[in-house]
């Protein structure tokens, strides 16, 4: 059974609708992320959870427990700003004991909760200290022990790395999974960076215009998108477009303008048929680009110029001109130092890709 259970929820402010008719499903233990652009209606949702606004329409339960006109405090559900609002005039210790004393828990308790959330996020040495005086990534710790301090059985972070740099973002984000496991609470996550969904995230809800366009693991949202909006907003990509000419032996053929044969894609799961509108999907590292002609009957191949070569130490990137106009970007690892005679600007290439490397989306 869900932890958490969104049933057909509805937000509206006035006229305009920042959530509509959403379901979604939150398993207990899980490390979720509601991802999308800014506005997509993530943080409605979200507040919607803690209790700071109500639906308009819809159901919300936590362990079965309907929460409609439950206040937040009264909820099992801390939330964690992403400007952590912490209290200037108090110490770290003091942070964190905040909601505990509020609480009426006694004395001892307090002093131990707290002691077991400084260690936790590792800033024993700073318990005397003010906001004033921790760098960005203390501060983010101590609202995250300030928000975990009551153990609540949800923990919703609002961009909780927003503020950090990119370095320290990155580690902070394995932390944070460190600390998810540990405590074997269930994570919700707000955040607009798909990268930081990518690495964090047991399942990832994707968002657009207030609703969930698919829900599914980082790998299967990679590697099987449902629609050119994911495609595109998860990761690097490249899109072809065309049209089925129709199946055969199990694989779909799609001519598009840019491969002189029409192209064979193995996508089972697509229901489509002949003359219908598609754009096929392919992630650079799936492309091989390569100087020789591929050998006869070989399949996928597209021809094209090297318009630019991008180096990024573990991958390049090449951007490589169609007759079309069109441009596909390929990325190769870079496995080695040594690289004999390698492909360089201006010079003709031939891109391939396998049948199984590529998704069909319905156009
Ligand atoms: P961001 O990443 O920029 O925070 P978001 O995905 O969290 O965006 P929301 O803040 O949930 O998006 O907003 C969704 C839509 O609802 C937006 O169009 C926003 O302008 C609108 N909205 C949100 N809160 C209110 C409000 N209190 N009054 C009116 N409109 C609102």
């Amino acid at each position: 059974m869900p932890l958490i259970r969104v049933e057909n929820v509805t937000k509206r402010f006035g006229e305009a609708v920042a959530v509509d008719h959403l379901s979604l499903n939150i398993f207990e233990g899980e490390f979720f992320c509601l991802l999308g652009p800014s506005g997509c209606g993530k943080t409605t949702l979200m507040r919607m959870l803690a209790g700071f606004e109500m639906p308009t329409e819809g159901t919300i339960t936590l362990a079965g427990q309907n929460l409609a006109g439950v206040p937040p405090y009264r909820r099992p559900v801390n939330m964690m700003f992403q400007s952590y609002a912490l209290f200037p005039h108090m110490s770290v210790e003091k942070n964190i004991a905040f909601g505990l004393k509020q609480d009426g828990m006694p004395k001892d308790q307090i002093a131990d909760r707290v002691g077991e959330m400084l260690r936790l996020v590792q800033l024993e040495k700073l318990a005397k200290r003010y906001p004033s005086q921790l760098s960005g990534g203390q501060r983010q710790r101590v609202a995250l022990a300030r928000a975990l301090a009551k153990k609540p059985k949800v923990l919703l972070l609002d961009e909780p790395l927003g503020a950090l740099d990119k370095k320290l973002r990155e580690e902070t984000q394995f932390e944070l999974m460190d600390i998810q496991h540990e405590l074997g609470m269930t994570f919700v996550v707000v955040t607009h960076d798909q990268e930081e969904a990518m690495t964090m995230a047991d399942r990832i809800a994707v968002m657009d215009h207030g609703r969930i366009v698919q829900v599914a693991t980082p790998g299967e949202i990679y590697e099987q998108p449902k629609t050119r909006f994911i495609a595109e907003f998860v990761g690097d990509v490249n899109i072809l477009e065309g049209h089925v000419m129709g199946q055969e032996n199990g694989l779909w053929r799609v001519k598009t303008a840019s491969a002189d044969v029409p192209l064979t894609i193995d996508d089972p799961d697509e229901v489509l048929h002949s003359g219908q509108a598609v754009a096929i999907a392919v992630r650079p590292e799936k492309m091989v680009i390569q100087r020789d002609p591929p050998g006869p009957g070989a399949i996928n191949v597209l021809t094209g110029e090297v318009w630019d070569i991008g180096y990024l130490g573990d991958w390049t990137v090449y951007r490589v001109k169609l007759a079309t106009g069109e441009i596909v970007r390929v990325t190769r690892a870079n496995a080695s130092r040594f690289v004999e005679n390698p492909i360089d600007w201006d010079e003709q290439v031939y891109v391939t890709f396998a049948p199984d490397a590529a998704v069909i989306l319905a156009e």
